[in-house]
């Protein structure tokens, strides 16, 4: 399987209706830079920025961070890397801030929260990157928005500290897309505005599941009673999808679930255009969505909604397992 995945390194995941997924990466080290490369990724949907925060002592610096998002651009050459801001809080404590002692951290203040009640280390982690980026283009997303307003008062910091830089004689980013994560039910209701704004949008799956189903994302006895292919989570990614369609807004899912393949291949059939994943899923997603005809997939889905199921789990493996090799 392997080197069935190899061969399909360069071609496109084009399903058997003409229709092509773009398939991304998720990342947040330097030792997954080079599986830019390797996985055959046409970019990096997710950079967690996390982990340059958690990994040290002390606040890291701008100029620090500036390089090492640099870095990253470069290993990309010129494909997008969608860089999210500081998702902290929750399950990611920073040693260097006074721990908040919060009776439920996952919905407590973290994420955007932070980022606008903190601006000094929201402006530093925007300055540091418009100055990787130079001149080139920078794409930048903002995590955990659960209203339209949160969305506005990021994206407004963004454009303000590149004016900024531009004041100062900096060479500032030659185009700059700015998007938010969709992670909490919420934010799919959103006014219209906000899509108009919005240049891009990415579902997070993992959190938005986690509020979806009122379960806790990191308690297995919960998690695993709900399943991803619910047809009433289906059925609200297809009315993000549709408001994403009306407003000509970019969409992407990047929780866990796009590296699944059968999952990967729902989405794909509801309209999501581009999934990001851990590279090593990348082979395995490509291989089904050319395997099959995403028309045919979604029919299925409706198909099980009309019979009235609860998740469209059974009847895609019973059709997957008709299709030829
Ligand atoms: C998500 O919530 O799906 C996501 C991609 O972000 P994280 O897993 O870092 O919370
Ligand atoms: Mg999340």
């Amino acid at each position: 399987a392997q080197e069935r995945y190899a061969s399909l390194r360069t071609l496109p995941a084009q399903s058997k209706c003409g229709t092509t997924t773009r398939l991304l990466m998720n990342a947040g080290l330097m030792a997954d830079l080079p599986s830019i490369e390797s996985s055959g990724a046409e970019g990096v949907g997710l950079f967690r920025t996390e982990l340059q925060f958690l990994v040290r002592n002390q606040m890291p610096k701008r100029d620090e961070l500036a390089k090492l998002y640099a870095r990253v651009m470069d290993a990309a050459k010129g494909r997008p890397v969608a860089f999210r801001t500081l998702d902290i809080g929750s399950d990611k404590v920073l040693p260097y801030m006074k721990p908040q002692d919060e009776p439920n951290p996952a919905m407590g203040w973290r994420a955007i929260r932070v980022g606008l009640d903190k601006r000094g280390v929201l402006r530093m982690q925007l300055q540091a990157l418009i100055r990787a980026a130079a001149g080139r283009s920078l794409k930048v997303m903002f995590p955990f928005i659960s209203e339209y307003s949160e969305f506005a008062a990021a994206r407004e910091e963004l454009l303000r500290q590149r004016d900024r830089e531009a004041a100062l004689g900096r060479v500032v980013p030659a185009e700059l897309r700015i998007g938010a994560m969709l992670e909490t039910p919420s934010l799919a209701f959103a006014p219209r505005a906000f899509f108009d704004q919005a240049d891009f949008i990415s579902v997070g799956g993992n959190d938005l599941k986690q509020f979806f189903f009122a379960a806790d994302r990191e308690n297995e006895r919960v998690r695993k009673r709900y399943d991803t292919l619910n047809l009433s989570f289906l059925g609200f990614l297809e009315q993000i999808v549709a408001r994403c369609d009306e407003s000509g807004t970019a969409l992407s899912y990047c929780g866990e679930d796009a590296g699944r393949p059968v999952e990967a291949l729902c989405f794909a059939a509801l309209g999501v255009r581009t999934l990001s994943m851990r590279p090593a899923s990348i082979g395995p997603v490509k291989a089904l969505l050319r395997q099959v005809d995403l028309r045919e997939a979604r029919a299925v889905i409706e198909s099980a909604r009309r019979q009235g199921a609860e998740t469209a789990r059974p009847a895609l493996m019973e059709w997957l397992a008709t299709l030829p090799e």
